[in-house]
């Protein structure tokens, strides 16, 4: 199976990455930013609503994923609630050669000037990342690699393909920050701090699927991360093993996530300084929060967590020896589509919203 090809080499990336210094970790040339119109291909191409969509969504992608970089790099970040939460037994080292990666160059990549092209294929190079909108009634042989429930689908020229990403027609779907935030927010007063609603916003869609995509990266396949979890529900995303939850793509996306809506959650935890928790520099207990007020899923206390402080560079950080295992089995998700086709070497499938 192709897609378990894929999944299981974008397990051992993470391990790779932390292996080696080979792969490049970020990339300085720029990332051409490209959306196919529908002028020509109208099987493939973006509307003009389409593509005022989509940019929006890149910047709300460059904006979070900024926010994001910046959150999780202050001190200590390690042992907030939400770190440990959702990306489980990482370590500061790991965090820190990650961010520059996961956030950073995904921020940068995304933020360049979106042109418009009429062919999708021709001219695509390793430094180029181009979006398309099949329609729903363009077929898979005709090039929809969409499912009904897929959101997004990316594919890299490092895999065989091309650099590009599918916005499939839920990406469409109208959400948005805010209506995210509030239903978060709703979630959280009922203490449902890993069991709200999956965040639906493209923008979000776009950090997710920047996590498959080579161009966004900093250019190394080794930094590709897969859907391991069952779904992208939080709460599937947060029942993978601890060791396991910084390898799944929609587990970065979450945090990037909260550090917009909730940033408290990736606050370190306060250690008595009343000075500190004065200017809300620290996360005080989720007891005392206005929100939050009973029974939290909170995975690791506050008080027991140790300070870590993560290493003087984090761009250049030689990534830690491996401390997160591969997986004993094959990864290979039992809803795992078949690849688009058999000609086409290990698709990326999005797996946001597509078996829920
Ligand atoms: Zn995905």
């Amino acid at each position: 199976m192709k897609f378990t090809l894929s999944c299981s080499l974008g397990l051992v990336s993470l391990i790779c990455a932390s292996n080696t210094v080979a792969a490049p970790l970020t990339r300085r040339t720029p990332v051409t930013l490209q959306v196919l119109n529908d002028s020509v291909d109208q099987k493939l191409g973006c509307s003009t609503t389409q593509i005022e969509t989509l940019e929006g969504a890149l910047t709300d992608a460059k904006n979070v994923a900024a926010g994001a970089a910046t959150t999780l790099g202050a001190a200590n970040v390690l042992s907030s609630e939400g770190v440990q939460t959702f990306l489980g037994s990482i370590t500061a080292a790991q965090l820190a050669a990650q961010i520059p990666i996961r956030f950073t160059s995904v921020g940068t990549g995304l933020s360049g000037t979106l042109t418009q092209i009429t062919d999708l294929v021709a001219g695509n190079s390793d430094q180029t990342l181009r979006f398309y909108c099949p329609a729903e009634t363009t077929t898979e042989a005709e090039g929809n690699p969409c499912s009904a429930q897929s959101d997004a689908v990316a594919e890299n020229l490092a895999e065989g393909s091309i650099n590009k990403i599918a916005l499939c027609p839920n990406f469409f779907g109208g959400g948005s920050i805010t209506s995210d935030k509030a239903s978060y927010l709703v979630s959280k007063a009922a203490g449902k701090l890993t069991s709200f609603n999956a965040p639906r916003n493209p923008g979000h869609i776009l950090i997710h699927e920047a996590q498959h995509s080579v161009p966004l990266l900093g250019g190394s396949a080794a930094n590709i991360l897969e859907d391991i979890s069952a779904d992208a529900k939080p709460t599937s995303c947060v029942a993978l093993n601890k060791k396991k939850r910084a390898l799944n793509a929609e587990n970065w996306a979450l945090v990037s996530f909260l550090a917009e809506v909730d940033a408290g959650r990736l606050a370190a935890p306060c250690t008595g300084t009343s000075a500190k928790r004065a200017v809300g520099a620290c996360a005080l207990p989720s007891s005392s929060t206005s929100a939050a007020k009973t029974t939290t899923t909170a995975v690791v206390p506050p008080k027991t967590a140790t300070p870590v402080a993560p290493p003087p560079s984090a761009v250049t950080a030689k990534p830690p020896p491996v401390a997160v295992p591969k997986p004993a089995a094959p990864a290979k998700p039992p809803t795992a589509p078949k690849p688009a086709s058999t000609s086409k070497p290990s698709l990326i499938k999005g797996l946001l919203g597509k078996i829920f």
